[in-house]
C-alpha cells in the first residue's frame, strides 16, 4: 500500500499514513485515523490520570479513599476493594441498543452511571500493601504516590515507572534500583543520587551515561569509573575529602547541581537512549524490534505510537502496561488480551472494542463497561452471538460513516479533564489550546497554599541538623509555592542518604524529571561529528551536542 497524506482533523497539521499503519489497520478491519500520531496521543491521556488524586468516600461501604475521580465524576465510585467485589452487578446497568441514537452517545450514558474503582490496579500484576496513594500500579508494597509502577517495588515515592525497585524516591523510568534519588533511566545501580541513562553503577553522584561506575562524582560518559569527581581522576582519599563536603547540605549540593549543568554539556549525548532496538525509532527503547514512533517501551515487536508499554506485540497507540497484549489499537492500560480497539483497562480479553475497565475473562464486547466473564454483550446488555453480531455490523458501520472506526471515543466522554492526566506532563496546554481541541479542563485541582508553618530558608541546610519535628510540618515550595510535607519513610530516606530536604515540592520535582528526560518527540538532526542524519529527541535548537551511535560508541567505549 502507499503512504497518504493527510491533515489532522483536530490541529490540522499534515500527518503520513504509512504502508505499515495501512497494513495494521487491514488486519484489524479498521479504518485510517483522522487524527495525527500527537492528537491521537492526547486523546488517549484524558483516560489515564495518574497523579492528580483526590479523597472521596466509597459510595458502597462509605470508607473514605483516594481517587484519581474529581467530585465532578457523576458516575459512582467504589473503594477497589468494593469495586472488584460481587456486591454490585455491573450487568444492572444493561441499556437496549437504541439504533435511532448514536453509539457514543448511549455508551457516554452508560459510562456515567457505572461505578468506578477509585484507582487503576492491575489485577493480573497483584495486589499493592500499604500503597494507598498509588494509581496505574500493581504489586507494590510501602509506595507512595507512585504511578505506572508494578512488580517488586518497595519502600518507594514520587516517581513513575519502576519495577525491582527498593528504597528509592524520585525515579522516573528505572529497574532493578536500591537506594537511587533522583533518578531517571537508571537501571540496575545501588546508591546513586541524581544519575541520568545510569547502568551497572554504585555509591555515586550527579552521573549522566555512565556505566559500571563506583564512587564518582558529576561524570559524563564514564565507563568502569572509581574515584572520578567531575571526570577527573582523584586518589581515593582525595575522592571522599571532597565528597564528604559536599553531601547533606542543600546549599552545597544546589552549586553542584548547576556546576553538573554546564559540565555535562561539554560532552556528546548518544542520539538516543535506546538499547538492542533493532529497527526502531523513538527514545528509551529496550529489546525491541520493528517499533516505530515508541518511548519508554521494553521487550515490544512491531509497534507503533506507544508510549510506556512493555511485554507488547504488533500493537498500534496504546498507553501503558500491553503486557502480553497483541493486535491492541488506540487503547490504555490494556494487557494480557488480544484484538482489542479502542478501549480502556482490559485484561483477560479479546475482540474488545469500545469497552472500559472490562477483565476476568471477557471477549466479543462492544460498549461494555466494569463487565467480568462476559461474551457478546452490547452495552452491557447479554446477547445471542447473531443478534450480538447485528447489532455490532450496525455500530460499526455507524462509526465508519463518521471515519471514527478504530479512533477512541470523543475526549468529551472521558473520566478525565486533560491537565489531570498525563497528557499534560507530555505534550502540555493552555487552558484554552484544551478546550479547543475538545477537551475538559478542571480549574480546581488539589492543592494548597498559604499554609506552611516552615519556610524553605528556615529549613536547617545539612540534613544532620534536621530534628524529627519537621515531620509535622507544612513547607512551601519555592517554585510554585504548593504546600508539601515529608513522609517519615522520607525523612529516614534523606538521612541514609546524606540528602538536604528538597525545596519544592514533589509535583515540581516530577515534573521537572521529565522535562529533563526529554521530549516525545523525534527530530531530525545531523551527528556533530560525521555529518549524518539522525534521529533524535534532542531539538535541532538544543545546545546539547549530539552524536550518531557509531560516533559515539568510538569515542566513549
Ligand atoms: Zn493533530
Ligand atoms: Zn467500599
Ligand atoms: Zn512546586
Ligand atoms: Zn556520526
Amino acid at each position: 500500500m502507499t503512504p497518504e497524506s493527510k491533515n489532522c482533523k483536530t490541529c490540522a497539521q499534515a500527518f503520513t499514513i504509512t504502508a505499515k499503519d495501512f497494513e495494521f489497520y487491514e488486519k484489524m478491519g479498521v479504518q485510517a485515523p483522522l487524527f495525527c500520531p500527537d492528537c491521537r496521543f492526547k486523546r488517549r491521556t484524558v483516560w489515564r490520570n495518574e497523579k492528580t488524586l483526590y479523597r472521596r468516600k466509597c459510595a458502597l461501604c462509605d470508607k473514605s479513599v483516594i481517587t484519581m475521580y474529581h467530585e465532578r465524576a457523576v458516575h459512582p465510585v467504589y473503594c477497589n476493594d468494593c469495586w472488584a467485589s460481587d456486591k454490585w452487578d455491573p450487568r444492572e446497568y444493561a441499556m437496549d441498543f437504541d439504533f435511532n441514537r448514536p453509539f457514543f452517545e448511549q455508551l457516554g450514558q452508560l459510562l456515567r452511571v457505572i461505578p468506578q474503582s477509585a484507582t487503576y490496579s492491575s489485577n493480573a500484576a497483584g495486589p499493592n500493601i500499604n500503597s494507598e496513594y498509588t494509581n496505574f500500579a500493581g504489586a507494590n508494597k510501602d509506595a507512595y504516590l507512585c504511578f505506572n509502577s508494578s512488580i517488586n517495588n518497595e519502600n518507594i515515592a514520587y516517581s513513575r515507572g519502576l519495577m525491582n525497585a527498593r528504597d528509592s524516591f524520585d525515579c522516573y523510568y528505572a529497574s532493578g534500583i536500591e537506594r537511587v534519588y533522583e533518578g531517571i533511566n537508571v537501571q540496575k545501580s545501588n546508591s546513586v543520587r541524581f544519575g541520568h541513562n545510569v547502568v551497572d553503577s554504585l555509591d555515586s553522584w550527579f552521573l549522566m551515561n555512565c556505566s559500571n561506575c563506583t564512587n564518582c562524582f558529576g561524570c559524563v560518559n564514564v565507563r568502569n569509573g572509581q574515584y572520578q569527581f567531575f571526570n577527573e581522576q582523584l586518589s581515593k582519599e582525595e575522592y571522599l575529602n571532597r565528597v564528604s563536603e559536599i553531601v547533606g547540605s542543600y546549599q552545597r549540593l544546589e552549586e553542584m547541581k548547576e556546576r553538573f549543568k554546564t559540565h555535562a554539556l561539554a560532552f556528546p549525548r548518544r542520539e538516543n537512549q535506546n538499547l538492542k532496538a533493532v529497527n526502531s525509532t523513538g527514545n528509551y527503547l529496550t529489546e525491541v524490534k520493528d517499533c516505530h514512533q515508541c518511548f519508554e517501551v521494553e521487550d515490544g515487536e512491531n509497534l507503533s505510537y506507544s508510549f510506556s508499554t512493555k511485554i507488547t506485540k504488533d500493537c498500534w497507540d496504546m498507553l501503558g502496561h500491553g503486557r502480553k497484549a497483541e493486535l491492541a489499537l488506540d487503547s490504555v492500560g490494556v494487557g494480557y488480551c488480544q484484538r482489542i480497539i479502542a478501549s480502556w483497562w482490559v485484561e483477560n480479553g479479546q475482540n474488545i472494542e469500545y469497552s472500559f475497565a472490562v477483565r476476568s475473562s471477557v471477549s466479543e464486547l462492544i460498549g461494555c463497561v466494569g463487565l467480568k466473564n462476559a461474551k457478546y454483550c452490547i452495552l452491557n446488555k447479554q446477547y445471542e452471538e447473531e443478534e450480538y453480531r447485528k447489532i455490532r455490523e450496525h455500530i460499526v458501520r455507524e462509526l465508519e460513516d463518521l471515519g471514527l472506526y478504530g479512533s477512541m471515543i470523543p475526549p468529551k466522554y472521558a473520566f478525565f479533564a486533560y491537565n489531570e492526566a498525563i497528557g499534560q506532563d507530555n505534550l502540555p496546554l493552555s487552558k484554552e489550546q484544551a478546550v479547543a481541541e475538545g477537551f475538559m479542563w478542571e480549574d480546581n485541582l488539589p492543592e494548597t497554599k498559604g499554609k506552611e508553618t516552615l519556610l524553605a530558608e528556615h529549613i536547617p541546610d545539612h540534613i544532620s541538623e534536621v530534628k524529627d519535628s519537621i515531620l509535622h510540618e507544612t513547607l512551601a515550595c519555592i517554585q510554585c509555592s504548593r504546600n508539601y510535607r515529608l513522609i517519615p519513610a522520607e525523612l529516614t530516606f534523606y538521612r541514609n542518604m546524606l540528602l538536604p530536604i528538597p525545596h519544592n515540592c514533589w509535583q515540581c520535582r516530577f515534573t521537572d524529571r521529565i522535562k529533563r528526560r526529554g521530549p516525545m518527540t523525534i527530530f531530525d538532526r545531523t551527528c556533530a561529528k560525521c555529518s549524518k542524519p539522525i534521529k533524535t529527541s534532542y531539538a535541532p535548537d538544543r545546545p546539547e551536542i549530539v552524536y550518531c551511535e557509531s560516533c559515539y560508541q568510538a569515542e566513549v567505549i
